[in-house]
Formats: structure tokens, C-alpha cells, sequence
């Protein structure tokens, strides 16, 4: 079986400089089961409120996720309000709300429970590992998080972080969540926690993949037009981990490959609003920008005298 997903479905409220949208289909399990599924069986594990309507279920079923694992209990669907400036790079919260998600006991379905590949998305580091618990043998687990949960369960989270094999986690967070405002010092620190592998994304920047002894460097892939960021680091972390389950290449340079694969995910994802890039995208303009992303840093070895 392919990749069992954690983390959160939720009703988004965001303003950028472009536009509007209020209550639109967000969360990080949405973004990165619709992203991993480009490339991967995805099985989801997830709450939502009676609010949330029928249609954004379909919309998931549409793309072959598995949402056996998707509960609905009493309440409201967890709701997250952002904002960003003319730097899109950093998302400003203004208001959360979990909502059903502190009421939410993760029971993963049999079927889930032999997952070979494990994200554990954005969500209540206490979540992340009651699910990290269920599952057997996986053959590689990744966990994402944010500053909400950085400051309010900071010793969940290390607990997470020492049972991972990759974290992926955003560039602001890496500083925040050690202290250090170096990013090669903060990254140090991370993997001294104990995960071996470590991915920090910088919005437009691009990413940096630390190990003990390398790093490697992927950039973004330039655009003209950049409306919504939101999602921008999950709909990466679906790529990244679609791509590893499918081929199961776990070298080196098949970790790259995947690096690059969760770029052209991303950098589909902010060309417009909530998931609505992801809802039109087709695999052959995959393949054609991660080709023009292999030109892009393509270049000359040194001539040897
Ligand atoms: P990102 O890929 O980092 O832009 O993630 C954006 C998604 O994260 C949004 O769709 C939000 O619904 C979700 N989100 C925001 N805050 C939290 C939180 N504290 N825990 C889990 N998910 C969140």
C-alpha cells in the first residue's frame, strides 16, 4: 500500500494582495493527499465537522484518495484565517481554530495500518504521534509542523521529531524552533534531535536538504504570477513523498529526483486561490515544468586541465 497521510482538513479564510477567499477548502492533509496523488495510492487520516460539505469529500474521492480514515464527529471543521503581505514568502495567522480537531482521537482503519510511506502533516504533535503509533513497519516516515504548534507543544513535537526519518519544515520555523538565526545552525540543530534528514522550505527561495554530512540545493521554479501561497509547503511534501512511494528509490539522487517533483508540485499550487490549480492540473504539464526546472539548473562541470 502506498502513503497514509495525518494531519488536517480544514475551511480557510485568506487574504493576499490578489483576492479573497473566505471559508475555501484548505488544510494540510488536503493539500498534500491531492499533491502525493498525482504520483501514489494516498489514504487519509483526518476530522471534519457536519459543516463540511459533501462535495469537497468527492472532490478527494475524485482523485482516488482513500477516506475511509476521514472522521465526522459533532462540531465545527477546524479553521484556520491568514494573511500575506506583498512578501508571500510568510504567511501571518490571524486566527485558529481547532475546533473538532480537540476532540479527535485518531483509530486508523486495518487497512491503513501496513502503510510502507507515512506523513505526518501539520497537525497537534500529539496527533501526529498517536498515528505514528498505529502504523507497523513503515519503510520511511516524514513530519511537516508550524510555529502554533512549535510554541504551544514544543516537547510533543521533539518526542515527534526523534521518531522521523525526514523533517520538512519551513525556513521561519527552523529558527524559531531552535533558536538559532544561522539557517545551516538551526538545521544542525535539528538533525542533532536525531531524524536523519532534514528539508527546510524558503517559499520563493527554494529548499535546502541537510544530512549529517551533505546539503543539497533545489530553487523555485520562477513565476510571473503567484496569487495564493497557502499550501504551497504541503502541496511540496506530496510531491516529495508521492514521487520516493512511487519509484521507491530511496538513494540519494532518488530523494533529489523527489525534491524537485514536490517543487513543480508547489509552484503549480500558488498559481491560484485554495486547491483550484490543483483541481485542473494534468500530469503531462508535471512532466513538462519539472523538464524545464532540469534545464533551469542545469549547467557545465569544470573542464579538468
Ligand atoms: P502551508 O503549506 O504551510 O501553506 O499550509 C497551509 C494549510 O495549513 C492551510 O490550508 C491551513 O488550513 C493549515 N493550517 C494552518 N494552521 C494550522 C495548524 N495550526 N495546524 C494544522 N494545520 C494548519
Amino acid at each position: 500500500m502506498g502513503i497514509v497521510v495525518v494531519g488536517t482538513v480544514a475551511f480557510d479564510t485568506i487574504e493576499t494582495p490578489f483576492g479573497r477567499g473566505e471559508n475555501v477548502l484548505g488544510g494540510s492533509a488536503t493539500y498534500f493527499s491531492t499533491s502525493a496523488s498525482f504520483f501514489s495510492d494516498v489514504s487519509l487520516v483526518a476530522v471534519v465537522g457536519e459543516d463540511f460539505p459533501d462535495e469537497h469529500v468527492q472532490f478527494l474521492q475524485s482523485r482516488d484518495i482513500d477516506v475511509k480514515g476521514l472522521s465526522r464527529i459533532p462540531g465545527k471543521t477546524f479553521h484556520w484565517t491568514g494573511k500575506y503581505g506583498y512578501d508571500l514568502n510568510e504567511a501571518q495567522t490571524l486566527d485558529t481554530q481547532l475546533n473538532v480537531l480537540m476532540e479527535f482521537r485518531p483509530n486508523l482503519p486495518e487497512s491503513y495500518r501496513d502503510a510502507e510511506y507515512l506523513f505526518l502533516a501539520n497537525i497537534d504533535p500529539e496527533l501526529q504521534m498517536e498515528v505514528l503509533e498505529q502504523v507497523r513497519k513503515p519503510r520511511l516516515v516524514a513530519c511537516d509542523t508550524m510555529n502554533f504548534w512549535i510554541s504551544s507543544k514544543p516537547e510533543a513535537l521533539k518526542r515527534v521529531l526523534q521518531k522521523v526519518d525526514i523533517v520538512v519544515i519551513n525556513e521561519a520555523e527552523a529558527r524559531q524552533f531552535t533558536g538559532e538565526v544561522n539557517l545551516i545552525k538551526a538545521a544542525r540543530g535539528i538533525i542533532a534531535l536525531g531524524c536523519r534528514r532534514l528539508v527546510i522550505k524558503r517559499g520563493e527561495y527554494g529548499v535546502l536538504m541537510f544530512t549529517a554530512d551533505s546539503v543539497f540545493a533545489a530553487p523555485a521554479y520562477p513565476l510571473e504570477e503567484v496569487f495564493d501561497p497557502t499550501g504551497a509547503g504541503d502541496t511540496f511534501a506530496g510531491g516529495f513523498m508521492g514521487y520516493l512511494a512511487n519509484t521507491g528509490d530511496l538513494s540519494e539522487d532518488g530523494i533529489r529526483q523527489a525534491i524537485v517533483f514536490g517543487s513543480v508540485m508547489a509552484s503549480f499550487n500558488v498559481e491560484d486561490f485554495s486547491l483550484n490549480r490543483m483541481k485542473r492540473l494534468e500530469y503531462k504539464e508535471i512532466e513538462a515544468r519539472y523538464k524545464s526546472f532540469k534545464s533551469l539548473t542545469n549547467f557545465r562541470d569544470i573542464a579538468m586541465p
